[in-house]
């Protein structure tokens, strides 16, 4: 039902009714404040989290809902988090489980797991909480991990700690998400973090934020903050190595496993997040870290950390760091609903990783490159798919719930979303498509934007750009 939920507010975008959804622009922040340990030999993590809510909607709530995403996870979860074809790899000793349990939840009426696959945690407050106010909250909880190459787990060489917590549903702790497979189905307003992680002196940490550590009786404390920023992410190894480096005195910390050439992969990240500030917006944040860890996807973005993959050709990497960074500008700073409108972020971090490309010759691939593989795989694409699938639907706007698998999903919301930004870059030209992105990043940071805010910017620099945009988005478009 709570995919039919979200079916119906795509559709209802679709027509371009914006307003509907009920997001109120972000202003005032949650806060949360997390006391985490982590234990090796159980592979569990002990937390507690005191949560600041605040209504930012026009409506009073009896209830708040925040996601448990490593409920996933747990035996005979119904929306595993990872399909089939990736099982294999990502479950590198065989079958293993986690999950999240909710202990107690001070300061409210009641809590209960819900949601269509224990997804949720339901919290009935003891008062409605009423536009503009603050309820505070106090919970704790464990979280039990899979031996699993993941976003959430005991990877091979790291443990990945991303999801982790009982995170507020976004619209105000309203709108609920299953977790899939393909894509990234995490939505979530910004907020502020104050956490406190603990775990053996033995493991280095790479997470959101910024922060010092201190160690006493063999184990080591985090103290992290990070202000403004709609997730919290770490991961730990007793293998890393570490590179520093800055980009216009915002400094870049490198995280690295194995990597071959970590100086070309720090250079990647300082380089792209410069240039992303110069032709974007400034980049928001006073810190900027890129970890390589266990991931069978490429890359994964997190507010000021990217994740890539320890198992990446050692020319894939600038574009996979280029692509992750993108990602601190269209998804870190520039929210957007990643569950129904992936192309959004996904599309503006495949062209601006081209443009960066296109910036920097010496990793050997210009703009027409990236467009003309991302064409190229679309064609075939759409050639085997218009023979094998009865009414193809070639749609961008759809839920990540709504794609048969990583074919399509890759083609229609990645290659597709390139060639989509592509199509208005030719007809725009350079000058006015960055005056388009830049209006977007300065209007929509810190919040959650709607496709229609990005399609007006760029309309606003040529009537014939929300064509372009419909014909790709509705699926129309003839590539
Ligand atoms: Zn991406």
């Amino acid at each position: 039902m709570r995919r039919m939920v979200c079916g119906a507010l795509c559709g209802a975008l679709m027509l371009g009714t914006l307003g509907i959804s009920g997001c109120a622009p972000q202003e005032a922040r949650s806060a949360y404040a997390m006391t985490l340990e982590y234990f090796p030999e159980t592979r569990t993590l002990e937390g507690e989290m005191a949560v600041q809510i605040v209504n930012t909607s026009d409506s009073a709530h009896e209830t708040l809902c925040f996601q448990l995403w490593p409920n996933a996870y747990r035996e005979g979860a119904a929306y595993a988090p990872v399909s089939e074809l990736f099982a294999p790899a990502a479950y590198y000793n065989g079958a293993s489980y986690g999950g999240i349990e909710v202990h107690e939840v001070d300061g409210a009426a009641g809590f209960r797991v819900a949601g269509e696959d224990e997804n949720i945690l339901e919290v009935t407050l003891a008062e409605p909480l009423y536009p503009d106010e603050r309820a505070a909250l106090t919970m704790s909880f464990t979280v039990t991990l899979a031996q699993i190459d993941h976003r959430l787990g005991v990877g091979e060489n790291a443990v990945t700690l991303t999801g982790f917590y009982p995170v507020l549903c976004a619209c105000g702790g309203t709108q609920e998400h299953v977790y899939a497979a393909l894509g990234d189905p995490f939505v979530s307003e910004c907020a502020d973090y104050e956490v406190t992680f603990t775990l053996p002196e033995s493991y280095g940490v790479a997470y959101t934020g910024t922060g010092e550590r201190t160690v006493s009786d063999g184990k080591a404390a985090y103290h992290v903050r990070a202000e403004g920023v709609r997730d919290f992410a770490m991961v730990c190894s007793e293998h890393f190595q570490v590179l520093e480096g800055s980009a216009d005195g915002i400094p870049v910390t490198y995280y690295y496993l194995d990597d071959g050439a970590p100086e070309t992969t720090l250079a990647a990240a300082c380089q792209s997040l410069s240039y992303y500030g110069a032709s974007f917006g400034e980049y928001a944040y006073a810190q900027y870290t890129v970890v390589e860890t266990d991931f069978p996807y490429g890359g994964m973005e997190y507010p000021m950390l990217s994740m890539i993959a320890n198992d990446l050709r050692e020319e894939e990497v600038p574009l996979v760091v280029a692509h992750e960074t993108a990602h601190q500008w269209w998804y870190a700073m520039v929210g957007s609903d990643q569950f129904c409108e992936a192309w959004q972020d996904e599309g503006l971090a495949e062209f601006s990783a081209a443009l960066f490309l296109q910036a920097h010759p010496e990793y050997g691939m210009t703009y027409e490159d990236c467009v003309a593989a991302s064409e190229n795989s679309y064609r075939a694409f759409f050639s085997v798919w218009s023979q094998v699938s009865e009414g193809e639907n070639t749609a961008m706007r759809r839920p990540l719930t709504d794609f048969s698998g990583e074919y399509e999903y890759r083609n229609v919301v990645y290659d597709k979303g390139l060639i989509l930004f592509d199509r208005l870059y030719d007809l725009l030209g350079e000058r006015k498509t960055l005056a388009a992105l830049r209006d977007y990043a300065k209007a929509y940071a810190g919040k959650i934007a709607p496709p229609e805010a990005l399609i007006a910017c760029f309309a606003q620099r040529g009537a014939y750009a929300e064509g372009i945009f419909t014909s790709f988005l509705d699926g129309t478009c003839v590539i």
